[in-house]
């Protein structure tokens, strides 16, 4: 059963989500869908799907079949009537870890709907923390498998069977992966082809370059004694972009040594 190639016996536990679609093409994968960017979810709490993803653009993107989400129940693999998932940690403490065979079974059940180049990736807070950069790779590629804790997390052996890339929200512990998770997918999605139309610049905003962005104003034109930049009422474009580039590194310089630390050294290779 640890193969991740071998077919599982069973195909329940898996919800897709693609209203694009008529209720009985919901379980099997359609050619028409393959090559959409597709997010796998291994959860506890598939009803938290999509969540926030169901609304404002990464909802109409999802509608329109931009991307798909598909939630993999864990109980549902579960050992028994009670379809246990989880047991007390091996060497004594507080809490429950997750069952790495239950979590395997769930694995190659759901990594059988996913292109095997899509990435595995388990929430945690022990992993490399979340960047713009990385969102860029997964959303260039075919989608990605996500793997939620709960409890104490999960049972080292089936992280490393499967070679899962250990990806963190920030220097901080949640309940669960699955708010990690939605912001993973979110910031993702954001990313694909046609998803903000012309709503939002990817290129410029925070991190992108290398920098934060720099601030932003719209009217009323003098709010409770405060006036917009004049430079920004000026029309002269050239001046703008100069003072949106000059707040850009000051803003990283004071607030961000690390990326500022970053850029320079990048910038001055490249000078
Ligand atoms: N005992 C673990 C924390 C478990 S928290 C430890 O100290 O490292 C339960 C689950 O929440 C984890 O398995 C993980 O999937 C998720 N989680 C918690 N904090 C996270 C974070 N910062 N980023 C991503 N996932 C997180």
């Amino acid at each position: 059963m640890d193969d991740p190639k071998t077919p599982p016996a069973r195909s329940h536990g898996r919800k897709a989500i693609r209203p694009s679609l008529k209720p009985r093409e919901l379980m099997d994968p359609t050619p028409e869908l393959a090559r959409v960017w597709k997010a796998q979810v291994i959860t506890l709490l598939p009803e938290a799907f999509p969540g926030i993803l169901g609304q404002s653009l990464t909802g109409r993107a999802l509608k329109d079949g931009l991307w798909q989400l598909e939630t993999v129940a864990l109980r549902e693999f579960g050992d028994g009537k009670h379809r246990n998932v989880d047991d007390t940690p091996a060497g004594g403490g507080a809490g429950m870890v997750l069952r790495p065979d239950v979590m395997a079974a769930a694995i190659d059940d759901a990594r059988g709907r996913i292109a095997p180049v899509a990435p595995l990736i388990y929430l945690s807070p022990r992993g490399i923390p979340m960047t713009q950069q990385m969102m860029q790779r997964l959303a260039a590629g075919p989608g990605m498998t996500l793997v939620c804790g709960r409890f104490e997390g999960l049972d080292q052996r089936v992280i490393d069977q499967y070679r899962m890339t250990e990806v963190s929200l920030g220097d901080f512990v949640l309940t669960g992966g699955e708010i990690a998770a939605q912001a993973m997918i979110d910031a993702t999605v954001r990313l694909l082809p046609g998803v903000l139309g012309n709503e939002a610049s990817t290129e410029e905003e925070s991190f992108s370059h290398g920098l934060l962005e720099h601030p932003q104003y719209t009217r009323p034109a003098e709010w409770r004694g405060r006036e917009i930049p004049p430079v920004l009422m000026s029309g002269h474009h050239g001046e703008i972009a100069k003072w949106r580039r000059a707040q850009s590194e000051e803003l990283t310089r004071t607030r961000r040594p690390d990326l500022w630390a970053d850029w320079s050294a990048r910038k001055d290779k490249a000078d």
